[in-house]
């Protein structure tokens, strides 16, 4: 048997639309800080449903699921809002927290 592994697959997409959208031409004056990316991330996950996993084949049956139109529609949804909620109040000035 192969190790199991955890992984919230709605993590992984999350993790990767922040960075191709925060690299992106659409959100070049935003903050692409750690701080702010992680924030982003954080956010837009607590919007959305965890999706766990314990094995890469059920991992690539989620991972093809959530990947239509539609599911990214919403995801891309949740992480742009994030990014203003981020914006408009960013961690990575304040020296408390
Ligand atoms: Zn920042």
């Amino acid at each position: 048997m192969a190790q199991p592994i955890l992984v919230n697959v709605t993590e992984e997409i999350v993790r990767g639309l922040v960075n191709f959208l925060l690299r992106g031409t659409e959100y070049q004056t935003f903050c692409q800080c750690n701080i702010c990316a992680m924030d982003i991330t954080a956010i837009a996950l607590n919007a959305l449903p965890t999706r766990y996993v314990t094995t890469s084949h059920w991992r690539d049956r989620v991972f093809q699921e959530l990947n239509t139109p539609e599911n990214l529609e919403e995801i891309n949804k949740q992480i742009i809002r994030a990014i203003h909620i981020v914006a408009r109040n960013p961690r990575h000035d304040k020296r408390v927290e």
